[in-house]
């Protein structure tokens, strides 16, 4: 649903032209072409409002404070820094902090709770389910980075809606639900890889490429190690490494992972936990922070080892061997995302996030950077509530 054409990584035309090609095939399969959003300038004469009515409404207002705020309902999205309550997204490092009370998937509580959030009090919501938060309707919806990775839909009083994407990614994976996306007014999305030249190679091709260089390194007596996230890109690689014909081990952290996985429904082949001082006769899954570890020293002292990053920064290229798998939306389903919300308005936050957002605008969009954001709406229409 989601295959759109490679892109060059440069190409003559300039960025504009490469983004029109992007966003061309979509387009052409629900039969329409791409609709620029509205201006005054493009307002068909008719039904252009009087009396001065075409003052486009007042947006929800979206701020940056060391995570994501929602001023007028007094509402956190992934915060930084320790919140009485919040939303989190998913439970990688940079999005889940140990707030008072979390609001999440019940796969993402479980994931924060393994990773030792044990003082926080969950509050789990299903896809789709509303909670009421200070006038607001907050909902979640599946982003397809891990599982239990959420977006984060906000409906205000006046039905306005604001979807944050957190971390997400268009394609399916064994090791995440599958993205839907709602529609929204303003999106604050994640732009981590936002600029042309990162267009992922097809998967199946990506771990056909991961089979055999384990295989290779096999066959000539050395031991794979690839270097992934315990939580996602691991069971993805699980998954994919089944059947290969040789024993796979992963690190503890990534075991831990792996079992809440399994308690959610999603279980995978037998594998082994690594223990120090193990002989591995298989690959090997592990955090590349390994490295750093007393017996990766010990390990490379009894076997050859061949270690591999399995990362979407792979695509920049680099000393290292690298798989360019990412958990994150490559440029074009950036674009496809953006234009599946609908939205009127785009903050863009994380990677590059300076550089989408011109070219959204390039495209005639509404669009920046989230650091750029301002409150707009009087301090009477904030929430006199001060949350939980
Ligand atoms: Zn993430
Ligand atoms: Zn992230």
């Amino acid at each position: 649903m989601f295959a759109l054409p490679q892109l060059p990584v440069t190409n003559r035309w300039g960025i504009k032209n490469i983004i029109q090609r992007a966003l061309r095939p979509c387009c052409a399969r629900e039969g329409r072409g791409y609709q620029k959003p509205l201006s005054k300038g493009t307002l068909p004469s008719l039904t252009r409002p009087k009396y001065g009515l075409e003052k486009p409404p007042i947006l929800m207002d979206v701020l940056y404070r060391g995570g994501i705020l929602v001023p007028q309902y007094d509402l956190w999205l992934d915060p930084h820094h320790t919140r009485p309550a919040a939303f989190v997204t998913h439970a990688h490092a940079d999005h889940m902090k140990k707030h008072g009370h979390v609001y999440a998937s019940p796969a993402t509580a479980a994931m924060m709770l393994a990773r030792g959030a044990k003082r926080t009090k969950f509050h789990t919501l299903e896809w789709g389910e509303q909670v009421a938060w200070n006038g607001a309707y907050v909902s979640l919806y599946p982003a397809g980075h891990v599982l239990g990775s959420s977006q984060i839909l906000v409906e205000g009083r006046n039905g306005q809606k604001l979807l944050y994407s957190g971390d997400f990614k268009m394609r399916e994976s064994r090791a995440s639900e599958t993205i839907e996306v709602p529609q929204a007014d303003v999106v604050v999305m994640e732009t981590t890889f936002g600029r042309p030249r990162y267009e992922f190679p097809a998967h199946e091709e990506v771990m056909d490429d991961i089979r055999s260089w384990c295989r290779d390194a096999i066959a000539q007596k050395r031991t794979p190690v690839l270097f992934s996230y315990s939580l996602g890109k691991g069971q993805e690689l699980l998954a994919a490494l089944h059947g290969c014909g040789f024993p796979i081990a992963v690190h503890s952290a990534h075991a831990k992972i792996c079992a809440v996985y399994a308690e959610h429904g999603v279980s995978f082949a037998p594998y082994d936990t690594f223990e120090e001082g193990q002989q591995l006769e298989g690959v090997l899954l592990c955090s590349k922070q390994c490295m750093r570890s007393k017996w990766w020293h010990e390990l490379q002292r009894t076997h050859r080892l061949q270690w591999a990053n399995v990362s979407g920064w792979a695509l920049d290229g680099g000393h290292s061997r690298g798989f360019a798998l990412s958990d994150h939306a490559g440029y074009s389903d950036l674009l496809e995302y953006v234009r599946l919300t609908g939205a009127k308005k785009v903050w863009t936050t994380h990677g590059f996030d300076a550089e989408f957002a011109a070219d959204l605008r390039a495209l005639g969009l509404d669009a920046a950077p989230l650091s750029q954001s301002k409150k707009t709406a009087p301090d009477d229409q904030l929430s006199l509530f001060a949350g939980l």
